[in-house]
């Protein structure tokens, strides 16, 4: 997808703050950070959001990938929350599906 933003990531064509990357994801923080840890989980491959996803072993591997990163950078015992929004209502802005890795504050539940 050339008009992709988290595929131009992917290429390397635009630079993220990486934390993790293999032949599969890529994971690095969000731009605009909601908590003191925020990283998002992508899988190399473009798919569109989680209504897209038809490879369950990829989804696993992401969640693997976010307690991963979670673990590495300091947050697994503290607690952190993973995510994905899909589609307007569930909140999504960026149409890769990625997993949001949040943590290093309480979150609120619901969420608003
Ligand atoms: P969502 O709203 O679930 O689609 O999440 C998209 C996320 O991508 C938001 O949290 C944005 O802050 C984040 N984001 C947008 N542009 C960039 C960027 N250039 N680098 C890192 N994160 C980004
Ligand atoms: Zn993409």
């Amino acid at each position: 997808m050339t008009d992709c933003l988290f595929c131009k990531m992917v290429s390397g064509e635009i630079k993220p703050d990486v934390v993790f990357e293999d032949d599969k994801v890529l994971a690095f923080r969000d731009i605009n950070p909601q908590a003191p840890m925020h990283v998002l989980v992508v899988p190399k491959r473009h798919v569109a959001n989680l209504n897209a996803l038809d490879d369950a072993e990829l989804g696993g591997y992401m969640l693997q990938t976010a307690a991963k990163v979670a673990g590495q950078l300091g947050y697994a015992e503290t607690g952190y929350r993973s995510v994905f929004n899909c589609n307007d209502d569930g909140g999504q802005t960026v149409h890769h599906l990625h997993l949001h890795v949040l943590g290093g504050r309480r979150l609120t539940w619901p969420p608003g």
